[in-house]
């Protein structure tokens, strides 16, 4: 008899399963997929970028950000890099704070989750998708492949529906709308954005260093880093980064515009002075500054229309790549009805919610895991 069972072996769900067998817990996994952490392996672009040094309350969203605030507390990168270690994995810092396993290979943070669950007797059921959920009194019945198991405790740790071509799903906020929670609608993150602006095919291809605007009623946001243009929109890792407050705005707005500086490391002034000497054709000055393919983007017979053409370029918005190209899901399980603490249900006894399932997301650099196993060390150590 298992004491507690875990819906999903991801991030979250694998770092609870330690934490609960190296207390003595009897614990079994279920998930769904042939194999365990399956995204956690395409993370980083396969290299996986664990968490980062620098975890602060701003890079994180939620509709309760106390809550945030509460789980984090206490759990700085210095936890995480100690429990990575406690199963032998040895983590390396590159720019930005990010950390990364010192093999720079996801493989190697999944594989040593693994073998750590393995060795100290957690029950792994690969290819074990649950269906339902059902409470009885004070127990948990989960069915999956025409069988059940039940236990006193459930952690719900199925992630979201992200990423679906790697096994992003909703049945989390299915199982936890069944037992009485509100779920607040989920919407993609970290995403490429779509644009309806006309010879996009011109530009598609071009990648470029910029910084990126966006104006909202109350504040101003900017990204620097690499964009890309692409045949649909706009991709890059500055837009990634910006998609999480394009998306908010596409809630209300049909459109919502973008303000593309072309040449970020070049002010109005200098760039007036090169475009005004005027003794080549403007055409080929243009060239000696800008990827030829936006010329005829920025093209205009006054030198002023070009400056704002190119420290200015508007690009349109309407919609985002969907939840296949989204890093993250927003949204999720209502922090409101979750102990920060302990990670456990405000409406049921031994139930358990973990990591992205929860309405909490992150910045691009490491947070979304950060959160993600902290969560599963806060409920390791709860039950
Ligand atoms: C391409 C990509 C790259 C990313 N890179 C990074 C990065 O470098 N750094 C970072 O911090 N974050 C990154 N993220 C985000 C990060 O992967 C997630 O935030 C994190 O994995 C969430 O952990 P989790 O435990 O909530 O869920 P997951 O890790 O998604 O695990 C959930 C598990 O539950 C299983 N499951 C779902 N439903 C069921 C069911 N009904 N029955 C059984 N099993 C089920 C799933 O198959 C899955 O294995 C990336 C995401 C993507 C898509």
């Amino acid at each position: 008899m298992y004491s507690v069972l875990i819906i999903g072996a991801g991030a979250s769900g694998l770092v609870s399963a330690i934490i609960l067998a190296r207390r003595g817990k009897r614990v079994a996994i279920l998930e769904k997929n042939s194999k365990v952490g399956k995204k956690l392996l395409a993370t980083g672009n396969g290299r996986c970028n664990i968490t980062n040094r620098k975890i602060t309350l701003d890079k994180f969203y939620s509709q309760n950000p106390k809550f945030i605030e509460k789980v984090l507390d206490g759990y700085s990168f210095y936890s995480i890099k100690e429990f990575f270690n406690s199963i032998g994995l040895i983590l390396t810092e590159e720019k930005e704070g990010k950390i990364f396993p010192i093999s720079l290979q996801a493989l190697s943070v999944v594989e040593l989750l693994e073998y750590e669950c393995k060795r100290l007797g957690v029950d792994i059921f690969c290819n074990s998708r649950v269906e339902s959920v059902k409470k009885f009194k004070n127990r948990y019945r989960v069915e999956f492949n025409n069988s059940s198991l039940e236990s006193k405790n459930l952690i719900i740790a199925t992630g979201n529906i992200s990423a679906p071509q790697l096994g992003g799903v909703d049945d989390g906020l299915e199982f936890a709308r069944s037992l009485g929670h509100t779920i607040i609608t989920p919407y993609p993150s970290l995403v490429q954005l779509t644009s309806p602006m006309a010879n996009l095919k011109k530009i598609s291809g071009v990648k470029i260093s910029s910084r990126v605007t966006l104006r909202l009623k109350d504040k101003i946001i900017e990204k620097r880093g690499d964009i890309l243009f692409t045949n649909y929109g706009i991709s890059g890792l500055a837009i990634l980064d910006i998609s999480r407050f394009v998306v908010e705005e596409l809630k209300y707005k049909k459109e919502v515009i973008l303000t593309v500086d072309l040449i970020p490391n070049l002010s109005k002034d200098r760039l007036r002075a090169i475009l005004n000497r005027r003794d080549r054709p403007l055409e080929i000055i243009l060239q000696g500054l800008i990827n030829k393919k936006i010329i005829s983007f920025i093209l205009d017979s006054k030198i002023e229309n070009i400056i704002r053409n190119i420290k200015f370029f508007k690009f349109r918005i309407d919609g985002t790549r969907g939840f296949k190209g989204a890093e993250i899901a927003t949204g999720g399980v209502d922090t409101r009805e979750i102990n920060p603490k302990s990670l456990k249900s405000k409406k049921h006894k031994g139930l358990y919610f973990t990591g992205e399932l929860l309405d909490v997301d992150g910045n691009r650099g490491g947070f979304n895991l950060h959160f993600a196993w902290v969560c599963g060390l806060r409920v390791g150590k709860s039950i």
